[in-house]
């Protein structure tokens, strides 16, 4: 099966077919979309290799084992596989396992492929009124989610969230749904465009008022400065939300961090069914964020594409 690679550079490749273990299954792949983690990694990220890619739609083969049956079921996929005996395992936090691999970051072949697998256990069928292009936004939504099972967010709360891209606009409309009062800091006009027309308020960067104090700050611009932004705009005993990855090293001086009594919290993937839930029910609409599909064979040219000031999603078309 053809497959895209990132072995130091991004090449499309002949790799043989992958064989699900027992419990897992053998996934067709429908469409890919493209991370800024897919982009951390060609820059050293986690060092992986292999297969990249792990937000992704696709309809179930077959699967391997004695488990559920899914044989041509439209599916979207968890994609951290933990070791499923150890204490944090069953203590339900299988995200944290040591031992676990994560789809196309860590461990484990990902999902750029015409064929990829998982364990079925991962697997969440799409509901039958959702296109490809909307489910693929599921892994990348439900990050957002997240921050909702970490922080009780009341409606009387101010959230500032930094950073306009995907993930920033992602949890400005997610956060948004708790009735708090959110804003959303960004560079670009049209980016904060699209959330501006969900009901999220928006201000460019360099015209957040000096002084203003926030009680939830979520850091999601995937810079290495975004940090400290975060520290100026929280208000004392307030949290901060850490959503970015940056396979760079951050300098910064933690002082606000004790002087104000902030909570810092680092939050990564989330729960799929919240995010396929307002998929489905239209109470976020992420169609606005597509930049462009790509077909697969023109994989390099959607990578590039990813990479350009202004894009936002870059979907991959696998059939
Ligand atoms: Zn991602
Ligand atoms: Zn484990």
């Amino acid at each position: 099966m053809k497959a895209i690679i990132f072995d130091g550079q991004l090449k499309i490749v002949d790799v043989p077919m992958p064989v699900p273990a027992p419990g897992e299954a053998l996934i067709r792949v429908s469409m890919g979309g493209i991370c800024n983690t897919d982009i951390e990694i060609m820059k050293g990220y986690l060092g992986f290799r292999g297969i990249i890619g792990h937000e992704f739609t696709g309809v179930v083969e077959e699967t391997a084992g004695n488990v559920k049956a899914m044989a041509g079921k439209r599916v979207v996929g968890e994609i951290n596989c933990g070791c499923g005996v150890c204490g944090t395992c069953r203590s339900g936090l299988e995200k944290h396992c040591p031992a676990r691999t994560t789809l196309g970051i860590s461990g484990r072949p990902g999902a750029f492929a015409e064929y990829t697998t998982l364990p079925v256990a991962n697997l969440h069928e799409i509901p039958d009124g959702l296109s490809d292009e909307q489910a693929v936004f599921t892994e990348p939504l439900a990050a957002a989610f997240e921050i909702l099972e970490q922080v009780s967010v009341r409606e009387s709360q101010s959230v500032l969230v930094l950073g306009d891209g995907k993930l920033g606009i992602l949890c400005a409309l997610v956060l948004k749904l708790t009735g708090a009062h959110v804003a959303l800091a960004g560079r670009h006009p049209d980016k904060l465009g699209i959330a501006a027309c969900q009901g999220v308020s928006t201000v460019p960067v360099n015209d957040i008022p000096e002084g203003s104090a926030f009680d939830i700050v979520v850091e999601a611009t995937g810079s290495t400065r975004g940090l400290e932004s975060a520290m100026e705009y929280t208000r004392p005993r307030g949290t901060i939300i850490l959503k970015s990855t940056v396979a760079d090293n951050i300098p910064a001086n933690l002082a606000p961090i004790v002087i104000n009594e902030i909570t810092v919290i680092g939050s990564r993937c989330g729960p799929f069914e919240p995010a396929i839930r307002a998929l489905e029910h239209g109470s976020i609409d992420v169609r606005p964020l597509v930049t462009a599909v790509f077909s697969a064979r023109d994989a390099g040219e959607a990578f590039r594409t990813a990479q350009k000031k202004g894009s936002l999603k870059v979907l991959v078309a696998f059939r």
